[in-house]
């Protein structure tokens, strides 16, 4: 089952999307504002991505993506964004999307970043039937749970989140380049920007590091990318 959300409220854009998704073989929930967005996503709990316009009538898609993520932590979220809003992108990012696609998009790019965030969700179900507990203090990565504590308590980490702490505390002291982590993390096919491997360590830091303006534990490693301290 592939169901997709589309939240626009731009009619004549979300029937061109609607249109191109179903072609592409999905299942289409459409929403004109931010209200019916939540109502359909409890109405179907089967809907695995949200595609979230930003400027609508009524909550913005930001807040309707910090709703979305906090009641379903395994739904990806693409956020929908115009040129112009650069730093929307970012704040977007920052309240728990996985990605964004700027407008005008095509329909070959929408349904490739579809796909890819679907990918990477089927990759995260298959990769759960992994077990075992990585244990570094002050934090534990429980694979069976996919889930990491900070002494003692769960830190909220959305499942691409999980999976950068994996892969640092799978790999401590080493210093992983930016296409090292996009790789291991978003998978191969990812065809957007290298800098929202950035985007997405900034928020981690701001979850799991007691100052995040003072990195401990995910160290900059300047010009290559980063590294996950344990000293
Ligand atoms: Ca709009």
């Amino acid at each position: 089952m592939k169901k997709v959300l589309v939240l626009e409220d731009e009619s004549s854009i979300r029937s061109f999307i609607v249109i191109n998704l179903i072609r592409a073989g999905y299942e289409v929930v459409e929403a004109e504002t931010g209200e019916e967005a939540l109502e359909k996503l409890s109405e179907n709990p089967d809907v695995r991505v949200t595609l979230l316009d930003i400027m609508l009538p009524g909550i913005d898609g930001f807040e309707v993506c910090r709703r979305v993520r906090a009641a379903y932590p395994h739904i990806g979220i693409i956020m929908l964004t115009a040129r112009s809003q650069e730093m929307d992108k970012v704040t977007g990012l920052m309240t728990g999307a996985d990605d964004y696609v700027t407008k005008p998009f095509s329909p070959a790019e929408l349904t490739a970043r579809v796909d890819a965030l679907l990918r990477r969700a089927g990759d995260a179900l298959l990769v759960s039937a992994s077990v075992g507990e990585i244990s570094q203090p002050p934090f534990l990565l429980n694979m069976t749970d996919r889930v990491v504590e900070k002494n003692g308590k769960r830190l909220k980490l959305t499942q691409l989140e999980y999976q950068i702490m994996k892969l640092f505390m799978e790999n401590p002291d080493k210093a992983l380049t930016r296409e090292e982590i996009l790789d291991t993390v978003w998978g191969r096919g990812y065809f957007g920007e290298v800098k929202i491997v950035d985007v997405n360590i900034r928020r981690l830091r701001l979850k799991i590091e007691d100052d995040a303006q003072e990195p401990r534990y995910i160290a900059t490693v300047w010009g290559t990318g980063y590294k996950w301290s344990t000293d």
